[in-house]
């Protein structure tokens, strides 16, 4: 079993306590690694290097140099697009296709904020005789990146190439259920270019290494990618220091088909989003909206698919791969049972392959039809490959089903009709709005968030730049 220490200060080294972690294959159950499990010491020791780094070379570079180092970065991940694509196979148990289509994603993080780095600039105001009055942008100091597990490498990409880019250091906390591919990339990262201490990663629990970040008092912007109930967590630390923070939550995605939808078009996107990653992710559609003249039409459509999918290993290519560990797997379970315990009726189900190991966390791939709006399977986000569908009337009940849960990520709508297309769009409570497609976790370059509880701020896209800069105000009187 390979060993993995921390990363800091472009040094590898083990947790200043001795502790570690061993991490799980979740296609088979057998121990895939030997992590650090990282402590309040090892996060100190993460900080005190990125805050000599913003004093040091990292900090004296022009935002043009910043960007040819993360064109650099991009360059190296896709050469070593094997080694990073295995590595997440194994870890989280996505498909390797799927993993590599990652790895291609992070790439395509830095390469954008690398474009972008010397593109953000500020502004002159319009204010009393005698004065001149700009605004510049600076970078926040030092970052803290909390990453789940799901898509540790596209998660990694969205948020730290736009922190790098407008010249912040950054301490980086993966899930300590897959963080291999994260410490493979600090390697890479420094192999191309990057200045010591502009990147550090801490291995750890997260009520251990990730509450440790964020409450550090010399973080200064927090960046969270996770459930609600830890974002609330790292938000309440972080106010403690007045730390502007991040959240990127969950959610419970409707996709919305009407009447006049291409139906033949919409089905691949309606079920794969529900299933990609194993359903373990955040902008996963799990909730499916259909109008009632065509219902039972889009039940058959999705159900003949389900039963062509199977969940098999990670590197064998199968629909999907397993879920990401036992827990998560009984957690999904739960959720079937209480589904067979009220009398939801499964439309149609998936299969385990005839090949996937035993110990391994397989999950049947499910399709669930007419649950109450007010179900716990219609309410709650399941992140597993779990849909519900259920019918509607007019697009008033469409509006009120859809903005119905606590989340708001994304939002599909699926119809021929312009001016409905555009008044669904405004209607429902969403970050993001897809009219006759939809993007599971895609789009680099489009602004990604929730509202409600899905969380604030924007990441991806321009708009992640600003969040991860401040506004400074200078007024010169010359008179
Ligand atoms: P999680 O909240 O359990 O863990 C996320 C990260 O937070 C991990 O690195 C973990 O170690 C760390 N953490 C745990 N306790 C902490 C604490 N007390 N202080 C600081 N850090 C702590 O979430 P998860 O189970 O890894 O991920 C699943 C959730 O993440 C789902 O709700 C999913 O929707 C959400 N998610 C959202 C997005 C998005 O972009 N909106 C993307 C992926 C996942």
């Amino acid at each position: 079993m390979r060993r993995y220490g921390n990363f800091i200060n472009n040094v590898r080294q083990d947790a200043v306590q001795g502790g570690v972690l061993i991490l799980q294959n979740p296609s088979d159950g057998s121990d895939l690694a030997v992590i650090a499990r990282g402590t309040e010491a090892d996060i100190d020791l993460a900080v005190n290097a990125a805050r000599n780094a913003l004093s040091g070379t990292w900090g004296q570079l022009t935002a043009t140099e910043r960007g040819r180092i993360l064109h650099k970065i991009s360059g190296a991940v896709l050469r070593e697009i094997d080694t990073l694509s295995e590595l997440e196979a194994h870890d989280v148990g996505k498909p390797l296709v799927q993993a590599r289509a990652d790895v291609v994603a992070l790439a395509r993080y830095l390469e954008f904020y690398a474009g972008a780095a010397d593109k953000v600039h500020g502004d002159t105001l319009p204010y009393q005789n005698g004065f001149t009055v700009l605004t510049v942008f600076e970078p926040h100091g030092v970052t803290g990146h909390i990453i789940p597990w799901n898509y540790p490498m596209q998660i990694l990409g969205r948020s730290l190439g736009a922190a790098l880019a407008m010249g912040n250091a950054a301490v980086v906390k993966p899930a300590e259920e897959a963080c291999l591919s994260i410490l493979e990339f600090a390697r890479i990262a420094f192999e191309a270019g990057l200045p010591a201490g502009a990147l550090n990663v801490v291995t750890g629990l997260g009520a251990e290494a990730g509450a440790a970040l964020s409450s550090h008092a010399h973080v200064n912007h927090i960046s969270f990618t996770g459930s609600l109930q830890t974002g609330a967590a790292v938000q309440t630390a972080a106010a403690k220091n007045a730390v502007p923070v991040t959240l990127e939550l969950g959610g419970k995605s409707p996709q919305i088909v009407f009447a006049d939808a291409d139906i033949e078009r919409a089905l691949p996107f309606l079920v794969n989003a529900g299933i990609q990653n194993a359903g373990q992710t955040c902008s996963a559609s799990s909730r499916i909206l259909v109008q009632r003249e065509i219902y039972e039409q889009v039940i058959a459509g999705m159900s003949e698919r389900y039963r062509r999918l199977q969940a098999g290993a990670a590197l064998n290519d199968y629909d999907l791969g397993p879920v990401v560990s036992r827990r998560q797997k009984m957690i999904i379970e739960g959720y079937l049972q209480l589904a067979e315990q009220d009398g939801l009726q499964i439309a149609a189900q998936g299969a385990i392959a005839e090949d996937a190991p035993q110990g391994g966390c397989y999950v049947r791939p499910t399709l669930i039809r007419d649950v109450p709006p007010q179900h716990r399977l219609a309410q709650e986000e399941i992140f597993g490959p779990v849909q519900v569908i259920m019918p509607f009337d007019t697009e008033e009940e469409a509006v009120a089903l859809a903005n119905s849960t606590p989340y708001g990520l994304v939002c599909g709508v699926w119809t021929g009709d312009g001016a409905r297309q555009l008044r669904m769009a405004h209607a429902v409570q969403a970050g993001q709005v897809f009219i006759n497609n939809y993007g599971a976790g895609g789009g680099i370059e489009l602004p990604f968030g929730g509202v409600k509880r899905s969380g604030h701020g924007r990441e991806k896209g321009f708009e992640a730049l600003y969040g991860f800069a401040t506004m400074k105000t200078i007024s010169v009187f010359h008179g």
